[in-house]
């Protein structure tokens, strides 16, 4: 097994980031976080998708030494990337003391625990003070030329609950007496009179401790961090938010009543302050650079992330504008006392070393801001709710704290499938005698009969009764089995898409075909796979029920809700939906031109698929071939992702819903519905109680559900 990266702080924003990303790149990660700010739903999030082997999480304090060693025993790293400290500017001149234990002591105990593993360590651009407009950008050599220009000899500290001197003395006695190497000389002194705060500081306090301790390390100076990761499943959520962007954001959605703008007479071209802002994504991609640089044995560096442009507080206020299309209420305050009027980072020197720069705009930035903040209102949150599921008519709680509980029931084998692709005994093989003493033909492609235990008929015996509040009437139908293919081994997701595709235009045919008979008022094509789905018979085959009444379960509903939908909004719903989930963007399983797949909103059941052909249509005889072809490729997709994600032949079942063939017109959207009774591998979800009596209880978060399949996608890519 490859050694991990530790990350500490991982919980929080940019730490989440850059964990996501090493993730992603398919690489082991163990977060140390005490959880005091930072978020425990996000290491769920990495835990459920990527896994024991790939993900861990240490909730362990820096300031305690005894169980830092502990995740030194229980792991081997071959880097560290340090986020873990506190960041309140206001706040650390109120608590200085917590914040030299915080950001220095506790860094002093990871540095002391870690040996000679590579470093990168956050850093920030406090570190820089409040420097003239004629350094602007800041370069990293800032503090050397001014020092060594002689500039400073005063601290710059304002005032706050610490004197500078007091603050030397508490690294003197609790870090240099007990490592004399780590003790401070004179031009470590000289750069702690820079900063203008406590935090920047304890900052530049690490810094130099670095540099004492011989250590190889990469300091990253931050300048503005914003935005979201493209998932929109992770992203910036702090108590309290300081921040201008997330705050302009929550003006937008009506979470504020406006957005103060801290002083509009600095020197800059409109009066407000000028800073330079930088992807988060793109800051996690600097992390990941210089720790695999230091990793390969570079020597320790230091560089600024910025994007070397800046924009003024009025001019994120009318980007957000524009990417939002809110009017944005803004009132004028004081100045925050220790604003710098311009920040904008030098970067070229890391561009030049190691080919890192800001690629995306600050829309593009606001706007993964947006995203994240308008899918998440609340910031992180674990789901509890109820949602309305249009598609089944019906309410569903979703519970998604309830995939965690204990589980000491029973867990489901899952066979692994066959490669007899003859089998003598089964009944669907080609030349195969039946139960009915029938003889299967030598088919070769798709195969229909008519089911030889069917449940409706054409000539069943008249009846139509009442008796008080009981009534019957005749149970009239066709019921036929479809045989995918003549190879017993195979299933619907290993056909190939042509095969699927002929799959798709005997559904097509079978529809016609019964859906033209005057008995006949609606074919559900569906197919049940697998055990847990009551199938016991592995080749691959579906089942077509053409009813001669419209079936009461889901689409009769669902008349009802397209009826009553399009008297209210003027509309189809499936279109709509399909609409909102595409605009949400985190449960799309496939979006090709013609089709759309989903984990919808509102799923019942964790592991629910919606497949759509994204035109209005009907039912597949409306779709030409290229639109099939889509379709068997969307279905291809998610049923190799679910085989995939279960790491066994899933077990499902599948209905293909199209408009009834009574001759009325419904103005449906035909759909194909996925859904099982497993909730994870190995596991069944019982429905029982609740879920009979009350409402379907789904004890996942689609959001959660739809990445991790859409992991399982990725992998057979
Ligand atoms: N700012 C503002 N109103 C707010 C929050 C921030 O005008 O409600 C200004 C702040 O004074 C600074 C800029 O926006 O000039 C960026 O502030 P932020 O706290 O986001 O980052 P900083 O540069 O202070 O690290």
């Amino acid at each position: 097994m490859t050694d991990a990266i530790l990350i500490t702080g991982g919980a929080g924003y940019i730490g989440s980031h850059t964990a996501r990303r090493l993730l992603e790149d398919n690489r082991r990660v163990v977060v140390l976080d005490d959880l005091s700010t930072g978020h425990r739903e996000v290491l769920t999030f990495f835990e459920r998708i990527y896994g024991p082997e790939q993900f861990g999480f240490e909730n362990v304090s820096l300031l305690n030494p005894d169980e830092l060693a502990g995740v030194f025993d229980r792991h081997t790293f071959s880097g560290i990337i340090d986020f873990a400290a506190k960041s309140l500017v206001g706040e650390s001149q109120e608590k200085p003391r917590f914040y030299f234990e915080n950001n220095v002591l506790a860094f002093r105990n990871l540095v002391a625990a870690s040996g000679d593993i590579p470093i990168v360590k956050s850093s920030t651009a406090a570190t820089y003070g409040e420097p003239d407009s004629g350094y602007i950008p800041l370069g990293e050599g800032y503090q050397e030329h001014i020092l060594g220009a002689g500039e400073f000899d005063q601290c710059q500290l304002m005032p706050a609950a610490v004197s500078f001197d007091e603050l030397l003395g508490w690294y003197k006695q609790d870090i240099a007496e007990q490592s004399p190497a780590l003790a401070l000389g004179e031009i470590d002194i000289a750069h702690l009179k820079i900063p203008t705060n406590v935090y920047g500081i304890t900052k530049v306090m690490d810094e130099r401790l670095l540099v004492r301790s011989g250590r190889r390390f990469a300091a990253l100076r931050y300048f503005n961090a914003a935005g979201a990761d493209r998932s929109r499943l992770i992203g910036e959520d702090h108590d309290p938010e300081t921040h201008l962007i997330p705050i302009v954001l929550q003006v937008a959605l009506g979470q504020r009543p406006h957005i103060t703008v801290f002083g509009d007479d600095y020197d800059t071209l409109d009066g407000t302050a000028v800073r330079d802002y930088v992807s988060v994504p793109e800051l996690a991609d600097a992390h990941v650079l210089c720790l695999d640089k230091l990793v390969s044995g570079a020597e320790s560096m230091t560089y600024n992330l910025g994007s070397s442009k800046g924009f003024s507080v009025r001019e994120i206020i009318k980007a957000v504008r524009e990417v939002t299309g809110h009017a944005i209420p803004e009132i004028l305050g004081e100045r925050r006392s220790g604003d710098p009027a311009t920040l904008i980072a030098n970067a070229d020197q890391i561009k030049k070393d190691l080919g890192w720069q800001v690629q995306e705009s600050l829309l593009e930035t606001i706007e993964s801001a947006w995203h994240w903040h308008r899918l998440h209102p609340q910031g992180y949150l674990v789901v509890q709710e109820e949602r309305f599921n249009p598609f089944w008519n019906r309410w569903v709680n979703v519970a998604a704290h309830r995939g965690n509980r204990p589980w000491r029931g029973e867990t489901q084998s899952m066979d692994k499938g066959g490669d007899i692709a003859y089998e003598p005994e089964c009944y669907l093989c080609p030349g195969n005698t039946r139960v009915t003493g029938d003889v299967n033909p030598n088919y070769e492609g798709v195969w229909s009969f008519t089911n030889d235990f069917s449940s409706l008929v054409l000539d069943a015996y008249e009846t139509e009764q009442r008796n008080g509040p009981y009534a019957s009437r005749t149970s009239r139908g066709v019921c036929e089995v479809v045989v995918y293919g003549p190879n017993h081994s195979q299933r619907l997701s290993t056909l190939s898409v042509n095969e699927i595709a002929n799959v798709v235009d005997a559904w097509a045919d079978i529809y016609a075909r019964l859906g033209e008979k005057a008995e006949i008022a609606y074919p559900l094509i569906f197919e049940n796979r697998g055990d847990v789905m009551g199938n016991s018979q592995p080749h691959p085959h579906g089942q077509v029920y053409a009813y001669g009444e419209i079936p009461d379960l889901i689409v009769k509903p669902q008349l009802a809700m397209f009826a009553q939908y399009k008297k209210e909004k003027g509309g189809c719903f499936v279109c709509d939906a399909n609409d909102v989930e595409v605009d949400d963007g985190r449960r799309i399983l496939v979006n090709e031109k013609d089709v759309v797949a989903y984990v919808p909103f509102a799923a019942q059941f964790p592991y629910d698929v919606m497949i759509m052909p994204k035109r209005h249509v009907a039912s597949l005889l409306e779709l030409g071939a290229e639109e099939r072809l889509g379709l068997a490729d969307a279905l291809q997709c998610v049923l190799t992702g679910l085989d995939g994600l279960f790491d066994a032949p899933y077990h499902y079942t599948l209905a293909l819903l199209q408009a009834p063939t009574d001759g009325v017109d419904y103005g449906y959207h035909m759909q194909i519905q996925i859904t099982s009774l497993l909730r994870g591998p190995g596991l069944r979800k019982h429905v029982v109680g609740a879920d009979i009596f009350g409402n379907l209880i789904n004890p996942s978060d689609p959001n959660v559900t739809a990445e991790e399949l859409r992991h399982a996608m990725a992998e057979i890519d």
